[in-house]
């Protein structure tokens, strides 16, 4: 793997960690190159292919530029997938780790669903119920990766209890408000919107993998509830049910229809 933009320490522990997601997750390794670059809207507009791709980066000006990480996908399947990181997570300890993690698992994702349909290019993946269903899974690995870091390096043990107590006090309400402040920002922005959801849901589905007693879908934040009822549990069971590529292949249809009930009704 090419890896561009970093140091040799930080290019080693980028190799390592891809190496660990290729031991975990099975997947046969594809071509991709990691690049880390100052700012990612620049350079995400700049390697664009094709007119229609630099339209949708210059659409999305505000929500490419906050992005920790993205992938440039190529014109065939033949062709690597490019990753760009933001300069910026370096400065946050562990966080480009999970970064690496999470684009790597969208790269895999994007390539197994159009290996799986017999396409040559990336066609239809941006956008899609597909790319959303992507976002709740690389959110998952990216998290669950750091997680089990953190847990690795931590000078004092924690007990599982404090752990709960903490992800309940703590992590779950910080990440809690960045969804509602996501909520308000892209009310009118239908998959933004969504992907805010999503993004959410993977994280607190690294929880119930853990602590299922005190995370499972009874238990999601009762502001969700109050917001979305059954929409919110109907879909964060669909999402813990079809975790893997594998099991969510062939039930798109199924996603579609519960995601288009947040749409219609947000
Ligand atoms: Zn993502």
């Amino acid at each position: 793997m090419i890896i561009k933009g970093a140091n040799d320490s930080i290019v080693k522990m980028v190799k390592n960690v891809v190496e660990l997601f290729y031991y975990e997750t099975r997947f046969t390794p594809i071509e991709c190159q990691v690049e880390f670059v100052d700012n990612i809207f620049t350079r995400k507009l700049k390697l664009s292919i094709s007119e229609s791709m630099r339209t949708s980066v210059l659409e999305n000006k505000d929500f490419i530029s906050c992005l920790n990480g993205t992938l440039i996908l190529p014109n065939s399947l033949h062709e690597p997938i490019t990753i760009l990181i933001c300069n910026k997570v370096l400065d946050e300890g562990s966080t480009f780790l999970g970064s690496i993690i999470h684009e790597l698992t969208h790269a895999q994702d994007y390539f197994n669903f159009a290996s799986y349909n017999n396409c040559t290019g990336y066609y239809d993946i941006n956008n899609s119920t597909f790319s959303l269903w992507s976002e709740f899974h690389a959110r998952r690995m990216g998290y669950s990766y750091l997680r089990r870091l953190s847990v690795m390096i931590q000078q004092e043990q924690v007990s599982d209890n404090e752990y709960i107590e903490h992800i309940k006090t703590t992590e779950c309400p910080s990440q809690l408000k960045w969804l509602v402040d996501d909520l308000v920002k892209y009310q009118n922005q239908p998959y933004q919107y969504i992907y805010s959801i999503m993004q959410f849901l993977g994280r607190y589905s690294v929880w119930q993998d853990t602590y299922s007693l005190d995370f499972n879908e009874t238990t999601l934040p009762y502001e969700l509830i109050e917001a979305f009822n059954h929409r919110i549990t109907d879909v964060y069971c669909f999402l813990y049910k079809h975790k893997k590529f594998d099991e969510v292949k062939d039930a798109l249809d199924e996603l579609e229809i519960l995601l288009n009930r947040f749409v219609s009704q947000a």
